[in-house]
């Protein structure tokens, strides 16, 4: 995508701006007041999901996150998404061992065509350049579209939700990193969490910008 590229190539040249107030800063992503402001969650493990080994969620799916993530998703916001990415990198170093690959959670190729991104693969890719982590947005693919998960009784998602992700086979012993924008059920994390267990993945964590307490 030639408008993505752009992108980059005007990061390198602009200075940075703080994401939520627009003050120009030194270091990305939000300046010291924004981020000291945050919803931050203690550094607690979560409610375990099945498939995963880990579930981490740096902020709660408060205000002002809530205002990144939608910018980020329909405002067609590659900078917001990948500053999401970097908060992640900021809050969640601490690993019982680096990925060995990160994984997005996927669009079907026909939302991600209409939004013309996937913000979870943006986000993911903001953490990738800070942590030096190797982005695999194609191991994991959404076959099938799914009706809007919003309108569904957790039951109906996971029953939704069966099949709708294939992963490629992966080398023996592989610890994967799930990225995502925000945690509310997990019942879409487990099914990517099914797959990629399938195509031979040893552990899994789940990572997501925020947390629908
Ligand atoms: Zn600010």
């Amino acid at each position: 995508m030639g408008w993505v590229k752009v992108d980059e190539i005007l990061d390198v040249f602009l200075p940075p701006h703080c994401a939520l107030c627009g003050q120009s800063i030194a270091r990305r992503p939000l300046c010291a007041g924004c981020l000291a402001d945050l919803p931050w969650l203690p550094p607690h493990r979560l409610p375990a999901l099945q498939g995963f080994d880990r579930v981490r969620s740096a902020l709660a799916y408060e205000y002002p996150v809530d205002r990144l993530i939608a910018e980020a998703k329909f405002g067609k916001q590659l900078a917001a998404a990948r500053a999401l990415g970097e908060l992640l990198a900021m809050r969640l170093p601490a690993m019982f061992r680096p990925p060995d690959l990160v994984v997005p959670v996927p669009l079907h190729w026909r939302r991600q065509a209409e939004r013309g991104f996937n913000q979870a693969e943006e986000i993911a890719r903001g953490l990738c350049r800070q942590m030096g982590w190797r982005l695999a947005p194609g191991v994991c693919q959404r076959v099938r579209a799914t009706p809007a998960q919003s309108t569904l009784s957790a039951t109906a998602r996971r029953t939704n939700l069966h099949a709708a992700f294939v992963a490629r086979p992966l080398s023996q012993g592989l610890h994967v990193l799930v990225i995502d924008d925000v945690l509310t059920t997990g019942s879409t994390a487990e099914a990517v969490a099914g797959a990629l267990r399938r195509a031979g993945a040893a552990s899994l964590e789940l990572w997501t910008v925020a947390h629908a307490l």
